[in-house]
């Protein structure tokens, strides 16, 4: 039987760079597929149905719960996110890794179910810097963003239950970071 893919869990708080930081990581690696999640938040400005999520609705959000179609999901910001199954099922299969950008209960939810799954935190260089990111980002209302920024200090809390930590100081040097633990695990 063909090798199966690994399963690699990215969590950190939202504004991070850990799009940025995954962005730089498929420039080189290629045996690689996103996960794309289901979310009942508003898309932002070039923000894309089916490539950065799945913008859904809570009705049908609520539906996939109910039919068992979500590896993990949980309520983020006001909103639900959830990762379907189906997808990481098939690629882990054909032998492809699978990469998740996902928050901290659904990255708890994600090891539980597979203990073996590989979870790297990225995190800002500082509090500050992460408020800097998230205003320069310009994607984000007021409101959005001091709901993120009280979210990441639950998330800098918990950092140290992943198997590993990545700060995204400069992109390109993190990039080589998670790039190293991809080739060790
Ligand atoms: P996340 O995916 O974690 O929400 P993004 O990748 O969207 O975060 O990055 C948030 C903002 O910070 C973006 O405007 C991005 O260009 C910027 N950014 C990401 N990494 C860095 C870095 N190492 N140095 C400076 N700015 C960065
Ligand atoms: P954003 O709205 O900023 O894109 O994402 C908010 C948070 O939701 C981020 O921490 C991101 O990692 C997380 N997230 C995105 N998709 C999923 C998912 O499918 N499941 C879970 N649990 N979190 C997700």
């Amino acid at each position: 039987m063909s090798k199966k893919g690994r399963v690699f869990i990215v969590s950190g708080p939202s504004g991070c760079g850990k799009s940025t930081v995954l962005k730089e990581v498929f420039k080189t690696y290629k045996n690689y597929h996103f996960s794309v999640s289901a979310t009942t938040r508003a898309p932002r400005p070039g923000e894309r149905d089916g490539v950065e999520y799945y913008f859904i609705t809570e009705e049908k959000f609520d539906e996939m719960v109910e039919k068992g179609e979500f590896l993990e999901h949980a309520r983020y910001a006001h909103c639900s996110y959830g990762t379907p199954r189906g997808p990481v099922e098939e690629m882990l299969r054909q032998g492809v890794d699978v990469f998740m950008d996902i928050e901290l209960q659904g990255a708890r939810a994600v090891k539980a179910a597979m203990p073996e799954a590989v979870s790297i935190f990225i995190a800002p260089p500082s509090l500050l810097v992460l408020e800097e990111r998230l205003r320069g980002r310009a994607t984000d209302s007021e409101e959005m963003i001091r709901l993120r920024l009280e979210t990441a200090k639950v998330e800098l809390e918990a950092a140290g239950e992943y198997d590993h930590l990545v700060i995204n100081d400069d992109y390109v040097r993190a990039a080589s970071e998670v790039l190293a633990i991809i080739h060790d695990a």
